[in-house]
């Protein structure tokens, strides 16, 4: 007889642990702080500019019942970064899942990209990131996570005025792979998610460029912040997974 057993999917895979989401305020970082949150897992953000932002998203997490925390800290300044993990892990006890979400987008022709543009992109989306994974992989134990968010255009580049920002984004990638090398050893995963156009603040879907990134996916429209907070969450609970990409880009980079 064939007998096939099923299990329902834990409601809360993520009890008992604390994650730090940076740039959790507005946008995937705020949908991913909530979406942690819903699978069980105390939350902290990051924010630089969006105090009030910040602190709603802290209440829609203690209304499912989760300790949240935000804490004011720019991934520009590497000091901070490092900091944010310290106070995290100090008044939430532990720190078990990173996402590096904290980006900023800056788009344009070659020849207007200044020295102080690359600085603070650099700084950003790639210095910030590696000091908070560096300060974040000395507080974690096995089981420990690491999900950073990069960009479709690191896979993909269907124009023109990307350079500083997709350089930027490739360089997660070698750094994740190289984190997972690093870090598996200690039963710390590191993975990277490369989102789509996503309705943000950033990037929002009534944009002046929206119709053409929409066009170049395959589904024909903007994912939507939770869609990546899904794939996040995933990751966050996989045990088998690292060192890898993943598109939530409707077809992106197909
Ligand atoms: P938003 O601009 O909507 O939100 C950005 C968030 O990051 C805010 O919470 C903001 O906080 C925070 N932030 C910005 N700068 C800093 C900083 N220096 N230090 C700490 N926090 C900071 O962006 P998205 O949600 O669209 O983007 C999130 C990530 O996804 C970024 O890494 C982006 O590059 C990436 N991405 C986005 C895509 C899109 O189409 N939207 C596509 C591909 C990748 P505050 O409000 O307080 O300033």
């Amino acid at each position: 007889m064939n007998t096939t057993r099923t299990t329902d999917p834990d409601p809360a895979p993520l009890h008992g642990k604390v994650a730090l989401v940076t740039g959790g305020s507005r946008g995937i970082g705020a949908a991913t702080a909530l979406r942690l949150a819903r699978d069980g897992a105390d939350v902290a953000l990051t924010y630089v500019n969006g105090k009030e932002e910040a602190e709603d998203v802290v209440r829609r997490v203690g209304a499912l019942g989760r300790r949240a925390l935000a804490v004011r800290a720019d991934a520009a300044d590497a000091g901070e970064a490092a900091d944010a993990v310290e106070r995290v892990a100090g008044q939430l006890g532990a720190l078990d899942v990173l996402v590096n979400n904290a980006g900023v987008g800056l788009l344009g022709p070659l020849e207007d990209l200044t020295a102080g543009d690359v600085d603070r992109v650099l700084a950003v989306n790639v210095r910030g990131v590696f000091l908070t994974t560096r300060a974040a992989a000395a507080r974690m134990g096995r089981g420990g996570r690491i999900v950073t968010i990069g960009s479709c255009l690191a896979q993909r580049v269907p124009g023109p005025g990307a350079t500083l920002y997709t350089m930027t984004k490739s360089a997660l990638v070698g750094l994740t792979k190289a984190l997972a090398r690093e870090l598996g050893p200690r039963g710390i995963t590191a993975n990277v998610v490369h989102p789509g156009p996503i309705d943000t603040d950033m990037n929002p879907a009534d944009g002046p460029n929206a119709d053409g990134q929409a066009a170049v996916t395959a589904l024909g429209r903007f994912g939507t912040a939770d869609e990546v907070a899904g794939l996040v969450a995933y990751l966050a609970s996989a045990d088998y997974v690292t060192g890898a990409e993943f598109a939530v880009d409707g077809g992106f980079s197909a």
